[in-house]
């Protein structure tokens, strides 16, 4: 029936059927089970979403008591009280002047909301021509027409340019491939940043950034010092910033959110995946009052925000969001983040001297283990050698999930995960790297 019925997102159909498909039945902990009773550590958090583990008592019982009173009700022109405590929650722990909060249901639509807050912002306060975006390169910001418009991975997205609008890519700081490293990597950012902002702020709306850590296009992390730069030429040229903290949010780079690790404050910023500890699909566009302001007058004025979905503020979603955060904040979870991640780096650091393992990057419980053909020259692997996948497959076997990046292993595990589950998860991940490569 699964190979019948179900596409699956992201996923060459022709390869699944051909392949021996893994069904999930239930999670425990870290742990995933698969119908034949199999059990998996979930070491990619079930796509950068998971934090405190899965069937986690205090979670489902926000949800159950949320069920006995109401599992949705609209957000347009009305509220519920779920979706307003968390608003000001949101509110207390997001970079300073984020005060209101617009909810969504994916990163995507997250994604959505700001680009097109920030296109109506410019218009409201009646600045003709502010309608481009500026992105950066091999940025990922979800999937929605909006959001691959923003988005520069030519895999995903070049299919789709003909139904896009067009923005301007400035180049993302990747030192690992970059001849004169890190320092030189940022500088042709920050010049090309410059010379954007110099010569075309008036027709700029917003840059657009997945803040410290690129995500999709293999875990790269940006070199000190390069956000809060990007973020003070925005403000110098006046051009909103957007951070898209839909995969670095909520402790995962060892930081509540990737923005606070450089002081950063954006003029809007999205989050997601771990909002809800990685159980229900709700995401937030939060806005300063500077760009609420611009759409707050009189109806015909014509400044409304024109936008929703049916599920905006979902109750169910809102309770267990304000349940997960109270868990960050009972056990410490951004503190041990830190904790645990100097313990997979100091564990993953044997890898390094390993032959086909070109860098190991991580921020936090984010990291991405680049392999490569040739250590020396750094010559990749054809895709075709699908050694990403390979060494995913083979971790499988050896109990761990994870998914890879190209030629980037990607291991994301949940934040709850002891010394003990990581110990074990990067085992395996230096067993199948061994094997395959
Ligand atoms: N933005 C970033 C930085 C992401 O990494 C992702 C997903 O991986 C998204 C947006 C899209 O989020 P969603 O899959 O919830 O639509």
């Amino acid at each position: 029936m699964n190979k019948d019925h179900l596409w699956h997102p992201f996923t060459q159909m022709k390869d699944y059927n051909n392949s021996d498909p893994l069904i999930i039945e239930r999670g425990e902990g870290i742990m995933l089970y698969d119908v034949q009773g199999r059990a998996y550590y979930d070491g990619f958090s079930s796509v950068w979403l998971n934090v405190h583990g899965h069937n986690v008592p205090e979670l489902n019982q926000a949800i159950t008591e949320q069920l006995g009173r109401v599992a949705h009700s609209t957000l347009l022109g009305m509220a519920n009280v779920p979706a307003i405590e968390l608003a000001e929650k949101l509110v207390g722990i997001t970079p300073e002047g984020l005060n209101k909060v617009f909810y969504s249901d994916s990163g995507a639509t997250g994604v959505e909301i700001a680009i097109k807050m920030a296109f109506q912002y410019w218009h409201n306060k009646g600045i003709q021509g502010k309608t481009k975006f500026i992105t950066m390169n091999q940025a990922y910001h979800g999937d929605t027409v909006g959001a691959v418009s923003v988005g520069a991975i030519p895999l995903y997205h070049d299919v789709f340019r003909p139904m896009l609008f067009p923005s301007h890519v400035i180049p993302y700081p990747y030192s690992y491939r970059h001849d004169g490293g890190e320092t030189k990597a940022m500088e042709d950012t920050l010049t090309a940043l410059r010379n954007l902002l110099e010569t075309r702020a008036d027709e700029i709306a917003a840059l657009i950034v997945e803040p410290i850590v690129q995500g999709a296009s293999g875990i790269i992390v940006m070199p000190p010092g390069c956000l809060s730069q990007m973020a003070n030429l925005c403000r110098k040229y006046g051009v909103l910033l957007i951070a898209d903290e839909v995969a670095t949010g909520f402790g995962r780079t060892g930081a509540m959110f990737a923005c606070d690790l450089e002081d950063v404050s954006p003029d809007l910023m999205v989050i997601g995946k771990g909002l809800t500890g990685g159980y229900l699909p709700v995401a937030a566009t939060l806005a300063t009052d500077e760009v609420y302001e611009a759409f707050y007058a009189d109806y015909q004025e014509q400044k409304t925000f024109f936008h929703g979905h049916s599920y905006t503020g979902n109750p169910l979603g809102c309770a267990v969001a304000l349940a997960s955060l109270k868990l960050f904040e009972e056990r410490n979870m951004v503190e041990g983040v830190r904790a645990k991640a100097s313990f997979v780096e100091h564990k993953l650091a044997a890898l390094k001297d390993r032959p086909h393992v070109g860098e190991i990057r991580q921020k936090g419980l984010m990291i991405g283990i680049e392999l490569v053909r040739d250590k020396i020259s750094r010559e990749t692997y054809d895709w075709a050698d699908r050694i990403g996948v390979r060494t995913s497959l083979r971790a499988r076997e050896l109990g761990m999930l994870t998914r890879p990046l190209g030629n980037v292993i990607v291991f994301i595990p949940p934040l709850v995960s002891s010394e003990a589950e990581l110990d074990a998860m990067t085992d395996i991940l230096e067993a199948s790297i061994l094997h395959v490569t």
